[in-house]
């Protein structure tokens, strides 16, 4: 399993990165991103230590760990430039906070973090049709999520992305140890989201994909 979306108390989570990642290598997980909320407020203070931990663990045990971000409730018209700087801080993978359906982000966010060429747009929501297009354009996956709330849209999110060509992937967006999906879990939650049976395969190869073009290769 693979795990790309995932929170530490670098933010609002339960774990420190060493014991998450312990857990998911307990668990059998082949790789996990740690992908703390931020802004301009805590960019520089967690990406560069997550970095470090991640390069750490990286020697020490078999679970592969990216650093990772997740940008969060950035207004839309700076997310573009935020994305940049965590990129530059050393964050190998960069999610942002979509426009999940029981927050309230933004309009325009998911346009924003498509046009900055996030990695991951996370619990999009309803998002359009022609954002899906610009998606599958732009190589941005589109996140089914594992998170209760935020996986409401996760049928209309997988319906969208079959009609255009835009590549999904599953994460959990765990905050606590009990968020952590099974292998059997996530197939549910993809399934549950009206794609094919067996279509989990097809999303962990996404992120394998992803993986290998940020430099984590498995
Ligand atoms: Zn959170
Ligand atoms: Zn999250």
């Amino acid at each position: 399993m693979i795990d790309l979306h995932t929170h530490t108390f670098f933010s609002d989570g339960e774990l420190i990165p060493s014991e998450l990642v312990r857990r998911l290598e307990v668990m059998g997980y082949r790789a996990v991103s740690i992908t703390d909320h931020a802004d301009s407020s805590n960019l520089d203070f967690i990406v560069p230590r997550i970095a470090q931990v991640s390069e750490e663990l990286n020697r020490a045990q078999s679970v592969k760990v990216v650093p990772g971000v997740e940008l969060t409730h950035v207004p839309p018209s700076l997310i573009g430039s935020m994305v940049t700087m965590a990129r530059e801080l050393g964050a190998a993978l960069v999610v942002v906070h979509g426009e999940s359906p029981v927050e309230p982000v933004a309009e325009g966010t998911n346009q924003a973090a498509l046009e900055a060429g996030a990695d991951i747009l996370a619990h999009p929501g309803l998002i359009s049709s022609e954002q899906a297009a610009l998606a599958a354009e732009k190589g941005v996956l589109l996140e089914v999520s594992g998170r209760s709330g935020h996986c409401f849209a996760n049928g209309h999110v997988a319906r969208v992305a079959t009609e255009t060509g835009a590549r999904l992937v599953i994460n959990s967006d765990a905050h606590g140890p009990y968020d952590l999906m099974t292998e059997s879990f996530a197939a549910r939650v993809v399934e549950g989201a009206g794609l094919p049976k067996g279509s989990l395969q097809e999303l962990l190869s996404n992120a394998l994909t992803l993986l290998g073009k940020i430099g984590y290769p498995l």
